[in-house]
């Protein structure tokens, strides 16, 4: 510990130590004057700063400071580019700095679970790759100029219904493989300054008191050094948060749980121990926050333009058949609905900022080629307004093309509640349909933080996802439409056709208090593949203007043991005629695997920009990690010996190229035989082999003329049944059944 902790821990009272272990009020941590212990302000952030302002009439927060408002969560996940993530989180660093704020609370990385919940635009993803590793990217990139991030909200938090005490109900596995994942590469690779500890319970304990949660997994076992932070509210028993390691109660209550603490410890139930741990974390970030500050000049205009640029990257073309799009300049465009002259850019909630300025989108297309626009529907209500409706279709006409901006209003998605439906308002489900009746060259731009059903998709020839896209979401738009930027996103999540198809659709979002997991490791694109099912749009589609072609992977190896990293290798090229970038994806399977897995899962992706017949090598690395499942027995990962295959391509469904390895695992198990070990298991053992032909041979005896069962469903049933079973049927007594468990777990008899 650094000697000016030390002696500041030395020097402070019980008192001051425990008003250190709560805010100052909202927003700051609580100073100490007689001994220059510093105070430093956080602020929400996931995609800009929040620095609210504090009214010096009302000593009230309100409002908050203008700030460049870039695409939400759901948006930057779908640039699947980390150099832009980074990008976003030095600009938020910069303007944070710029108001004296030391930590920024962001990026969300809870998964996403159900299309219902109601932050999913505020999250990344449904796989814990990709959500992971834009988590690391936005944290690297804000500490890299000095300000915390604060990496939210662990764990399993991924539904708004009683989300401050729901009870998640998560298996082990599961959780290792998707739910702690989502955080666990950020928090080994990135150190984030602050990690925000989630309101809910996971397996019948809030999360604030689980010392498993903030001390076993995160600094035992993923070596987090920083401070893990209260969400706004989530503490519970303020006594136990501490001895779990939970190090700052926000925000500030005038010491509500003070006294509580000096109780505890006066008594003896809080040891001085477990309470300078947590203070002495404060102080870190305290005197972190305080050092990292400086004078920074921000250029307003210039983080517009980066919020333009990552805005284009955010959006997903879904759908261009006949390629509708781009639009030619002096093609004559129809723009339809209010979402193009009121676009909706950010969600609601905490993470909602006051924007430096916003882009329209219909000037933006007004400035680029010849446009006319029809309201449509109104964005307040659901109702057709039948005037405003001909009006369109009547206007529809005279186009050579029609644009319609539809989406989610405000009001159908938040935080604090989630969606009951995916359903767009219906008075824009009218008009879409009934504009693509009359006309074949609809395109639909929508604006929303989650997945919406599309039973119109049929009658549109295309559908640009445009997300919640920041204060410049208004020009990417136009940019897209008219092909000055060719779209390079890509679905971080599945589009389901119908709500009843999710995978948590019965245990969403519980009942009782209560929501379990049931679905397991199967979320998202891990479920809708076991189950072979149709879905609108798959994991990590988007179309571009231009094609590329993948030539044949080419591994560093065809076989691994000990190797650590084996890199695949494959030319992309640009095969069509505007330049383009392209999201090369690498999903792993585990061919005939004895243990429940995925289909196949991501586990490495990168994304490159190619000129027209440009073609580059991208080169992909997996780690042993990459082919491993969580082993429940061995409270470790795994990998089975065997083959894998290794599929690239450009979407989760449009797999280019694949490869096969054969991975011989260097962890060596031994098996444990005893009574209920199967025929099966016994009879790959030398000793037990004759053994199991002799049972084989008997319960085939015993059994033949008893109905239709064919000789190979039979040896099937019986291989499967436990060994105990070569008693019940004859072929051995106890004593030579305890002898070959024996015999076969290796013991001298
Ligand atoms: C949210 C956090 C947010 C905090 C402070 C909470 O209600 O869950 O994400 O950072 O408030 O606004």
């Amino acid at each position: 510990m650094d000697t000016k902790i030390k002696q500041w821990l030395d020097a402070l009272t019980l008192e001051e130590k425990a008003s250190i272990c709560s805010g100052f009020d909202l927003w700051q941590t609580e100073p100490v004057e007689r001994l220059d212990i510093p105070q430093v302000m956080m602020t929400d952030g996931p995609h800009g700063l929040r620095k609210m302002v504090l009214d010096p009439e009302t000593g009230q927060f309100s409002g908050a400071v203008p700030a460049t408002c870039f695409p939400s969560g759901v948006g930057l996940a779908s640039t699947w580019n980390r150099d832009l993530m980074e990008t976003v989180g030095r600009t938020i660093a910069q303007e944070a700095l710029a108001e004296n704020v030391s930590v920024v609370l962001g990026p969300g990385a809870n998964i996403k679970r159900s299309p219902l919940c109601g932050r999913n635009f505020e999250y990344f993803s449904e796989d814990p790759l990709v959500s992971s590793q834009m988590a690391k990217h936005h944290i690297l990139g804000v500490q890299g100029e000095g300000v915390g991030a604060s990496l939210k909200h662990f764990v399993a938090n991924n539904q708004e219904y009683m989300r401050m005490c729901v009870d998640t109900l998560v298996d082990e596995r599961t959780l290792r493989e998707i739910y702690y994942a989502s955080f666990e590469a950020a928090v080994k690779e990135a150190q984030p300054w602050t990690i925000m500890c989630a309101y809910n319970q996971l397996n019948g304990e809030f999360c604030a008191d689980s010392k498993d949660l903030l001390t076993g997994v995160l600094r035992d076992q993923w070596g987090f050094k920083g401070l893990v932070v209260s969400d706004w509210g989530a503490e519970d028993d303020r006594v136990l948060g501490i001895q779990a390691g939970l190090d700052l109660e926000m925000p500030g209550n005038n010491g509500r749980n003070d006294q509580y603490i000096i109780d505890s410890v006066n008594i003896g139930r809080l040891s001085m121990g477990d309470l300078d741990a947590v203070v002495g974390r404060v102080l870190t970030l305290a005197v972190n926050g305080v050092a990292g500050l400086k004078d920074v000049e921000v250029d307003l205009d210039a983080h517009h333009q980066v919020a333009r640029k990552v805005a284009q990257e955010s959006m997903v073309l879904l759908k261009n058949d006949n390629q509708v799009l781009p639009l030619g300049k002096e093609d004559r465009v129809l723009v339809v609905g209010e979402l193009a002259t009121r676009p909706r850019f950010q969600g609601g909630g905490s993470s909602h900022i006051h924007p430096t300025q916003v882009d329209i989108p219909l000037e933006a297309m007004e400035a680029l080629g010849s446009v006319t626009f029809a309201q449509g529907y109104e964005l307040d209500g659901d109702e057709v307004n039948k005037g405003l409706h001909g009006e369109a279709l009547s206007q529809a006409q005279n186009a050579d093309t029609v644009v319609v901006f539809a989406g989610l209003p405000d009001r159908y998605e938040s935080e604090g509640y989630d969606r009951t439906h995916l359903r767009i308002p219906g008075n824009q489900q009218a008009l879409i349909e009934a504009l693509g009746q009359a006309h074949d060259r609809v395109v639909v731009v929508l604006s929303n933080g989650a997945p919406i059903e599309m039973p119109w998709l049929g009658q549109v020839a295309g559908v640009l996802e445009g997300y919640l896209g920041g204060q410049a979401g208004g020009s990417a738009v136009a940019d897209l439409l008219y092909g000055h930027v060719s779209p390079s996103g890509k679905l971080a999540e599945t589009f389901p056709v119908r709500l009843q198809d999710t995978p948590c659709y019965i245990n969403f979002p519980g009942k009782g208090g209560v929501v379990a997991y049931q679905e397991g490791v199967f979320v998202g694109y891990r479920y809708y593949e076991a189950k072979d099912m149709d879905v609108l749009f798959p994991f990590g589609h988007g179309l571009s203007y231009t094609t590329f072609a993948y030539g044949p992977l080419k591994l560093s190896a065809d076989a691994i043991e000990d190797i650590d990293i084996l890199q695949v290798q494959v030319d992309v090229t640009n095969t069509g005629d505007r330049p383009g970038q392209e999201v090369v994806q690498l999903y792993v399977e585990e061919r005939k695997t004895a243990v429940l897995r995925p289909m196949k899962e991501l586990k490495a992706f990168d994304k490159i920009a190619l000129e027209p017949g440009e073609t580059k090598t991208v080169t992909l690395a997996l780690d042993k990690r990459a082919f491993a499942y969580y082993k429940l027995d061995i409270g470790d990962w795994y990998v089975n010996s065997g083959t894998f295959a290794l599929h690239v391509g450009s979407s989760s469904q449009d797999i280019r190229q694949v490869a096969e390895v054969n991975v011989a695992s260097t962890v060596d198990i031994p098996m444990v035989y005893h009574r209920n070990s199967t025929l099966e298991t016994v009879a790959k053992h030398p000793v037990g082999q004759e053994m199991v032909k002799q049972m084989v041979d008997k319960m085939a005896q015993l059994f033949s003329g008893l109905g239709d069962m064919g000789m190979e469903d039979m040896e099937l049933h019986f291989m499967t049944s436990p060994i105990r079973n070569l008693v019940s049927f004859g072929v051995m007594d106890d004593v030579a059944l305890n002898d070959l468990i024996g015999r076969l777990n290796g013991e001298a008899l």
